[in-house]
């Protein structure tokens, strides 16, 4: 099973997880737009094959041993080994293949090691609602990947008799949100079917080893890493010869600092290669003696789809991280959000909180949140508390004067595409709000309750942000502070007698 995850790089996202399988993963095949087949592309420059039958063996040898040797070991390996069930292996490793996708090991273990025992089969992650699936994800991030997990498992079981596809090809084929590298991880190493996957890590290390410098997210250069991984993956142990690959990058040939000197297959890397060349070139002009003559594997600057560009030339300080580059990231788009955290007292002074369900497509689809109103770029500050206070009247039923909105701070959340910025308010509550039906799902939950519930790392900033303003708030001379996690009463319940309505609250005078 695949486990990449080093730091992150080109390649990954900030998560520091597997990066998403690349682009053109299907475009293989495809025939230019309106006629005749596109020609077929010449084949690259042996520099950047293996095309020595004897090295790849040696390769694969190599590669393995240090595998079995060095491999981590990690709970979804430990099930795949010991389950003797086709089906019931291919759901475990399936499993783990979309947790990996952009989020690391470390993280990945404990949300692994939930799931499994909470839905060990498939069966039983069918028969889970979307509410648990989302609370069990909550703060895994990209959220869509555990509801697809779930639609597919769905699937499996009502149109396919509970069958997991048995190839490579029907797994991307009949399964919702499985590509062609889950398709591939699933196939090799449940089944050992011998076929390639290409990964960010596998990426790094490919490229390395060829020396491929054109942009490595570009469709031919991903066509011909898929063309190398489909060759070189070993025929007996694919599973194994995939994972160890993954591996690798995710271990040795990290983004950075790689570990050339420990790598197993150093001696097969080009890029190494390439380093000590230029090292002995720069050593004989620098006693004036005439440049080596090029190996005849060497690439001519220029024309090659797989060298690095010819404005980009060698960069001598990066050594073999000039391998592989990618071209440059688009920015995230800049987004503000302004939120509330409507806060109640309920029975013995513990703070409830209400919390709403977002839709259930797009973004975060399904989780909750405090309720929360996307702003213009640039409002003043004055207009934004202004568009709030207008968005909580109907979750309040009734005007909510804005200077009645304390404002805590400003919460700052990366998601993949997307540069989001909370602006936190809090509005403290002395009564109870009869929530509308007609609105969208919301609740008041106790702390334990909120973060039991399907809720995003965002949100849990956003609160964390609020109870740091109160404990601030509540220093000495100004009352406790409250541990998170001590016994509070149920969300719902009041203090029959002790609590002003929420429209007295409304109306009440306001703090200056
Ligand atoms: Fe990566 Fe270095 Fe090994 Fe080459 S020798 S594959 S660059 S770790």
């Amino acid at each position: 099973m695949s486990q990449l995850r080093a730091a992150a790089g080109r390649g990954l996202r900030r998560s520091g997880g597997r990066a998403a399988p690349p682009a053109g993963q299907s475009r293989k095949g495809a025939s230019s737009r309106g006629g005749a087949p596109a020609p077929a592309p010449p084949p690259p420059p042996a520099q950047h094959l293996f095309s020595d039958p004897a090295e790849i063996e040696a390769l694969r040898g190599n590669l393995l041993a240090w595998y079995d040797k060095c491999k981590r070991d990690l709970p979804w390996r430990a099930l795949a080994a010991a389950e003797t069930d086709a089906d019931r292996r291919a759901y475990a490793v399936w499993v783990s293949e979309i947790m990996l996708q952009q989020t690391q090991v470390a993280t990945v273990i404990d949300y692994y090691n939930r799931w499994m025992q909470k839905w060990p089969t498939l069966q039983a992650l069918a028969q889970a609602s979307l509410e648990e699936v989302n609370e069990l994800w909550a703060g895994l991030g990209y959220y869509s990947r555990g509801k697809r997990l779930q639609e597919a498992a769905r699937k499996v079981v009502s149109e396919l008799a509970g069958q997991m596809p048995r190839t490579a090809e029907d797994l991307q084929k009949l399964l919702p949100g499985v590509g062609r590298y889950t398709a591939g991880a699933i196939a090799s190493i449940s089944y050992g079917q011998a076929t390639g996957v290409v990964d960010g890590n596998v990426i790094r290390v490919l490229c390395r080893l060829r020396c491929i410098g054109a942009d490595s997210s570009s469709p031919a250069v991903i066509d011909r890493l898929w063309d190398m991984a489909n060759a070189l993956v070993d025929r007996s142990r694919p599973g194994d010869f995939n994972q160890a690959l993954m591996e690798l990058g995710a271990t040795v040939c990290v983004p950075k600092a790689p570990l050339c000197g420990e790598c197993p297959v150093k001696k097969h890397c080009r890029a190494r290669s390439r380093v000590e060349k230029e090292l002995a070139f720069a050593s004989q002009k620098l006693f004036g003696k005439p440049a080596p003559v090029p190996d005849v594997e060497d690439c001519g600057v220029g024309g090659c789809p797989l060298c690095p560009p010819a404005a980009e030339p060698w960069d001598s300080s990066l050594g073999v991280t000039n391998f592989p580059r990618k071209a440059a990231k688009k920015q995230p788009r800049a987004v503000r959000t302004a939120t509330c955290v409507l806060e109640r007292r309920g029975c013995h002074g513990a703070p409830e909180y209400l919390i709403v369900q977002r839709p259930s497509s797009g973004l975060l689809a399904g989780l909750w949140e405090f309720p929360s109103l996307t702003l213009a770029q640039d409002l003043q500050e004055e207009k934004q508390r202004k568009a709030l206070a207008d968005h909580l009247q109907a979750w309040a039923g009734r005007p909510v004067a804005a200077r009645n909105l304390r404002l805590i701070g400003e919460v700052i959340h990366i998601f993949s595409h997307i540069h989001q910025t909370y602006v936190v308010y809090s509005l403290p509550l002395d009564g109870d709000v009869t929530l509308d039906p007609a609105l969208s799902p919301s609740r008041w939950v106790t702390e334990e309750e909120f973060h039991a519930s399907a809720v995003s790392t965002a949100m849990k900033k956003v609160l964390k942000a609020h109870e740091k303003q109160r404990g601030k708030e509540s220093g000495p001379g100004k009352g406790s502070k409250r541990k998170r996690g001590a016994k509070t009463q149920g969300a719902g319940s009041t203090c029959p007698g002790t609590q002003l309505s929420l429209h007295a609250f409304l109306q009440a005078p306001t703090a200056p």
